[in-house]
């Protein structure tokens, strides 16, 4: 039965991928990429030689039947996203979903864990994490001042991806509408300008105000 691999990359530090995340890119038939400019980065600085195929282009998944085939003529892949863990918040889920829809019980999906940005964030939050919810990336308009209400009131840990442009706007907002718990922004895992702010809202956006908004972000609220 061929093999699926979901292979955990980087958030940010090529050093952070697992032994075994690399013998898999180098054993399969196939590396799967979102971009594979980005992933050839990583497969570069390993050395690993391992043919590439795009399943993302112009925000939407092509090749879903050219990967079919390829996986019913019995060839591995190594399914990788731009960074962290594929299908977490990323257009591999929805491969994953239509592999699985078409092929059902005759390919094998083979987890090879690894970073992703929601749980490292986590990891150092220092707030509670035994029960949390993830929101992945808030609505951009339609819907989000009620998920920042819902995550107001929310009697567990909130956590949700932001990027650059929204961030300020975002918590400018939560702000607005009141919000009184602790606060943490991880910024940058792994990378050179890594920083966590932790505090309330009007602390933090005090330091990100100070600081050049840029880059990656996880907020997590109390
Ligand atoms: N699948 C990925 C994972 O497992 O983390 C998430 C992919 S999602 C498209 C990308 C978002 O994850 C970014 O916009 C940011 O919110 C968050 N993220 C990824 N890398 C990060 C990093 N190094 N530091 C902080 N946030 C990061």
């Amino acid at each position: 039965m061929s093999k699926l691999y979901i292979v955990a990359t980087p958030i940010g530090n090529l050093e952070d991928i697992t032994l075994r995340a690399l013998r898999i890119l180098k054993e399969v038939d196939f590396v799967l990429c979102e971009d594979t400019r980005v992933t050839k980065v990583l497969l570069n600085k390993y050395e690993i030689k391992t043919a590439t195929l795009s399943y993302f282009q112009h925000s939407k998944i092509t090749k879903v039947n050219k990967i079919i085939d390829l996986l019913k003529k019995g060839n591995d892949f190594a399914l990788v996203s731009d960074a962290g863990t594929p299908g977490i918040s990323d257009p591999g889920n929805k491969l994953i979903e239509q592999v699985i829809g078409v092929l059902k019980n005759s390919v094998e999906i083979i987890t090879i864990p690894g970073p992703s940005a929601v749980v490292s964030a986590l990891s150092i939050s220092g707030l509670p994490t035994d029960k949390f919810i993830f929101y992945g990336f808030l609505p951009h308009k339609k819907g989000k001042e009620k998920i920042l209400q819902e995550i107001i009131n929310n009697k567990f840990t909130s956590v949700f991806y932001e990027s650059t442009h929204r961030i300020l706007k975002t918590l400018n907002k939560l702000q607005e509408l009141g919000l009184t718990k602790q606060v943490v922004i991880c910024r940058e895992l792994t990378k050179k300008f890594e920083t966590v702010y932790r505090g309330t809202i009007d602390e933090v956006l005090k330091q990100l105000n100070n600081d050049t908004i840029k880059g990656e972000f996880v907020v997590i609220i109390n």
